[in-house]
């Protein structure tokens, strides 16, 4: 029958051609099993050693694919990651000492370092305008006699110059700073005052006129030190001094308009001129003769007779010529 044949035929086509097909899967099959299967030695820390059979090449996959797991302290050669080389061995060992130190040494060296030589450094150059103080120059006419007050013949001006630096920032904050250049764009103007130390014509008795004379003479021929200070008063009271003989740290009597509490700054003895109270009985001339608890060395307590007195003088910023 014609149909039977041709069906017998498409049966034997097929039969050929799938035999075909699996002789050549299993001819590539044994081929590649006779070609790419290795032998592969590991040796293990311990000293043992082990061969297995693989088609793989890589050695983390030979050693996966036998359960081998690398611990964080050993090191494994080949490298994990590249292929067994020519003596199909894997050496699984601990790290030697020498790594040790190795990796020591790498951890001493600090973050800062590390990033130092990442982080980027920029350089700027940086104007900026500071002041120039001025100074006061005192002017001591009172031998001539003809003036009977201090004034100030010159204001003071603070003058300004104008500063270049190389600025070096990492990270934005300022590492080191040169001065490239320094400009004065002007000079500060000096006060200059004129002390004239006569006494004036208010001043009181005649004991605290001497004692203002003695204390003026004291100090002729002497450059003050012009300092401001915060000027209190105080009395002989227990609630100024805790005590009431009045008796100083000098062990003088303290005297009214005469006798001041210093810091230790100014050693006893150390004669003050404040101007802003040349109308007093004293003619503005003071001397340190105490001590107190409260006393800072820009602190000036003036001795008075009663506690109302000293309450009433307050407190005053005034400028004073030191004499040392
Ligand atoms: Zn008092």
């Amino acid at each position: 029958m014609k149909t039977d044949e041709k069906l017998f035929v498409k049966i034997i086509r097929k039969i050929v051609f799938i035999s075909i097909i699996l002789i050549c899967i299993l001819s590539i099959g044994v081929k590649a099993s006779k070609s790419d299967v290795n032998y592969v030695t590991i040796v293990f820390p311990e000293g043992y050693e082990t061969t297995v059979m693989t088609a793989k090449v890589k050695v983390s996959d030979i050693l996966a694919e036998n359960h081998m797991i690398v611990l964080p302290d050993e090191v494994v050669y080949p490298d994990i990651d590249s292929n067994i080389d020519f003596t199909k061995t894997i050496t699984i060992s601990k790290a030697t000492d020498e790594k040790q130190v190795i990796s020591e040494e790498i951890e001493s060296v600090t973050t800062e370092e590390i990033l130092g030589k990442y982080v980027k450094v920029t350089e700027k150059i940086v104007v900026e305008q500071v002041e120039i103080p001025y100074e006061t120059i005192t002017k001591d006419v009172s031998k001539e006699g003809t003036e009977t007050k201090d004034k100030v013949l010159q204001e003071g001006v603070n003058g300004l110059k104008e500063i270049k630096y190389k600025v070096k920032y990492q990270d934005n904050q300022e590492i080191e700073r040169n001065v490239i250049s320094e400009v004065v764009i002007r000079e500060p103007v000096n006060k200059i005052v004129q002390i004239s130390t006569k006494l004036t014509s208010r001043a009181g008795n005649r004991s605290e006129k001497q004692s203002s004379s003695t204390l003026q003479a004291s100090v002729e021929g002497m450059t003050p030190k012009v300092v401001k200070m915060n000027t209190s008063a105080y009395c002989s009271c227990a609630r100024c001094t805790g005590k009431t003989n009045g008796i100083t740290s000098s062990g003088a009597k303290a005297k009214e308009w005469y006798t001041i509490a210093a810091g230790s700054g100014y050693p006893i003895g150390t004669v003050i001129y404040i101007p802003a109270l040349a109308d007093k009985p004293n003619g503005g001339w003071f001397v340190v003769e105490d001590r107190g608890g409260a006393i800072s060395n820009n602190r000036i307590d003036i001795y008075m007779n009663s506690h109302q007195s000293a309450i009433l003088f307050g407190r005053r910023s005034l400028e004073c010529y030191v004499y040392e």
